[in-house]
This record gives C-alpha cells, structure tokens and sequence, in this order.
C-alpha cells in the first residue's frame, strides 16, 4: 500500500531524473578533491548563497557541526536558541565533540531571537569567570517553531549587531529555500549577510542525502579538515551530489506547490471538528494542530487510526502533531489526508 505519508519532508524518495543523474555521474575521489560532480555541486551551492565556497556534508547536522567546531574553539560559547534544531535534536554534538557550551535565549514565536536578549547574554571577556561569546547560531526556517521564516532585514540586523560585537553568525538553513519562496526572495538575500550557512538537500528537495555548507573560503578549508576529523570525508560522493544538482536546478521554484498544499491542507482541518489548527500556521511547508480538548482519543491512538487510513503522521506531543507537504504530496493526498481525519474523529 502507497501511503501519504506527512510525517517530514525527509521521507522524500529521488526524482526520477535524479535516479538518472546518479547513474551517470561523473565521479573521482573526493577526499582528493577530485570528484567533478561534488567541486560542481559545492560551487552551484556557494553561488545561490552568495558565499566563496561550499563543502558538501553527509547530513544537516554534521554540516551544523563542522561550521560551529570551525567557528568556535574549545570553551568559546554558542548562542542559540531554546527551540533551536542543533540545540535540540542534534545530541549534544556541539559540546559533546567540540567542548563548546550554549548559551540558550528564548526563541520569539516566529523563531527569532530578540536582539537585546543576545545583547545581555554577551559576555565580559576580560572577567575570568566566563566563556568567550563567540557565535550567535540562527534556524531559517525554524522547525520547531512552525516552519517560520526570518527576513532578510532581521538577518541583516542581527549579523549587523553580531559583527558589531565581535561574534560571528551561523545559519541553520535547513529549508533556506523555503523561506526564500514563501517571500519571493532569492535564498542568497537570507545569506550573504551570514558568516557560514548549512542547507539540506535532503528535505523538500528530494534529494537522497547530504547537505552543503557554505561560508568563506578560509572557513571552508578549516570545516574541511573538521569534516574530515568526523568521518565525513567521503570517496565517490558524487553519486549523491548528481542528486543535488537536480536538486538545485530543479526543485526549489517548486517548493511554492508545497506552501500552497499546506495551506489548502490547513484550511480543510480547520473544517474538522476536533482539531485545532495554529493561528498563522502554515507559514512554509508544516501545518501545526492539536487534537480539541473533547476528542477521547490520544496523539498516538489517531497516528494509529490514521495509519489504517493510508496516511503516516506522527504526533510531536501528546495531543499534537506536525504535518509536512513535499513533492510527494499531490493535491488528492491532501483531500484523502482531510477526509481520513473527518473519517477517525468521528
Ligand atoms: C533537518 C534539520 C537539520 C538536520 O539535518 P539532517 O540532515 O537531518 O541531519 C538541521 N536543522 C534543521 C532546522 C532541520 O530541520
């Protein structure tokens, strides 16, 4: 059975034309330099950043890992925020492998952070009881806080003010793309601002896996000895970049179709009695709902239910869940995916 399945945009399968690229890659040795897939797809990606240069990571989160390890030495600390994904779902890796601590400051609704909150977390550094402030990290989208986007004048502010104090600026751009769409931008004005950014191939991109991250060519070249030092220096990768140049070329125009279908799929729960969808969600591709105070059941009873109905969804709290629009989602998942709520809650 074909489910839909909204639980992420990671379940994505590869595109067909990207299954084709991925035969007939061009391939060499990486850990060399010498894959002319991966040095094409690291400069397509460097260019749609406005950065010098890229470097292409297994996941999301070791590409977060490496720019925060090659910002920060051991000591310095990380400010970010609370609802963050590195402080959140990436296990400590940031402390764990780097010895670096984070400062966290409250994440606003819409997934900022407020100024003045990094302006007194800012450390005295001639005081020997502190860390050295060293990095402000930023999520755009932010996940955890709806699938919100940031500005490019609130970007700009914030590594203004960041710069102004000596900091520098990471950006968690796991879905740039889609905060770029959903204002009409191109990515590169959320980017050019920042001193390294991390985007995802592997999410409403499609692509099977990696992520690129991009910065300064001298950052570039210290994240690439820390990537190295993680395990992630890989051989013929250029089987998986292929994947993210169709990526590239390909899907992110697109990602718009994503932002409608939420939006539709957000307005057809508003009419089911039971659920209750967040005021302004969906501002990208995630609609956030909770289950209404008189529905019996729990989160995970309809996850189940709705699971017999054909449609995978997964409960982010008790009686709450997070729902993901992709290009696998087509405008009858969205009807089917409605209907299967109406059909479970009543
Ligand atoms: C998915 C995600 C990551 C990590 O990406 P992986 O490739 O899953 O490791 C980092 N940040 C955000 C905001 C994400 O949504």
């Amino acid at each position: 059975m074909d489910f839909i399945d909204l639980r992420s945009d990671t379940v994505t399968h590869p595109t067909p034309a990207m299954r084709e690229a991925m035969a007939k890659a061009e391939v060499g040795d990486d850990v060399y330099g010498e894959d002319p897939t991966v040095n094409r797809l690291q400069e397509m990606a460097a260019a749609l950043m406005r950065q010098e240069a890229g470097l292409f990571v297994a996941s999301g989160t070791m590409g977060n890992l490496a720019a925060i390890l090659a910002h920060c030495g051991r000591g310095d600390e990380a400010i970010l925020g609370d609802k963050s994904h590195t402080f959140y779902f990436e296990a400590g890796g940031i402390s764990a492998l780097g010895g670096v601590p984070s400062y966290q400051l409250p994440n606003q609704p819409d997934g900022s952070l407020a100024i003045e909150d990094i302006q007194s977390a800012l450390r005295d550094p001639s005081d020997p009881h502190y860390p050295f402030s060293r990095l402000v990290a930023l999520e755009n989208t932010h996940n955890r806080c709806g699938g919100t986007f940031q500005t490019p004048e609130y970007t700009r502010q914030l590594c203004d003010f960041a710069h102004a104090h000596g900091l520098v600026v990471h950006l968690d751009g796991a879905r740039i793309f889609n905060a770029a769409v959903a204002q009409g931008i191109a990515a590169k004005e959320l980017t050019a601002p920042v001193d390294s950014v991390t985007f995802c191939l592997s999410k409403g991109l499609c692509a099977p896996v990696g992520s690129v991250l991009c910065g300064s060519k001298a950052f570039i070249a210290k994240a690439h000895r820390i990537r190295k030092m993680l395990g992630g220096g890989m051989r013929q990768a250029g089987i998986l970049a292929a994947a993210g140049i169709v990526a590239l070329e390909t899907m992110i125009e697109r990602l718009v179709e994503d932002h409608a279908r939420a939006r539709k799929l957000a307005d057809g729960l508003k009419q089911v009695a039971g659920l209750t969808v967040d005021a302004g969600s969906p501002a990208t591709n995630m609609v956030f709902l909770s289950l209404a105070d008189e529905v019996t059941l729990n989160g995970l009873q309809v996850e189940e239910k709705m699971k017999a109905n054909g449609v995978l969804i997964s409960a982010i709290r008790e009686r709450r869940f997070r729902l993901v629009t992709h290009y696998w989602i087509d405008d009858a998942g969205v009807e089917k995916t409605v209907a299967a709520f109406r059909q479970v809650l009543h």
